[in-house]
């Protein structure tokens, strides 16, 4: 009751913080596992946003 939800993705500017979609789960945050239903994103963490410099190290690495 004392917590409010943060608005992240009303403010959230990700190009302020150089950050694209994540290519894992297109932003969702989750992905979806089979018959196990949905499960948090491994590349973002569940944000459903990464860094470009992250996205790029993934990419080429
Ligand atoms: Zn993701």
């Amino acid at each position: 009751m004392g917590i409010k939800k943060e608005k992240l993705h009303k403010s959230f500017n990700p190009e302020k913080y150089k950050m694209i979609l994540c290519s894992g789960c297109r932003g969702t945050g989750k992905l979806f596992d089979g018959d196990k239903g949905v499960k948090v994103c491994s590349q973002c963490g569940g944000f459903g946003w990464v860094k470009k410099e992250e996205a790029w190290d993934r990419k080429n690495g």
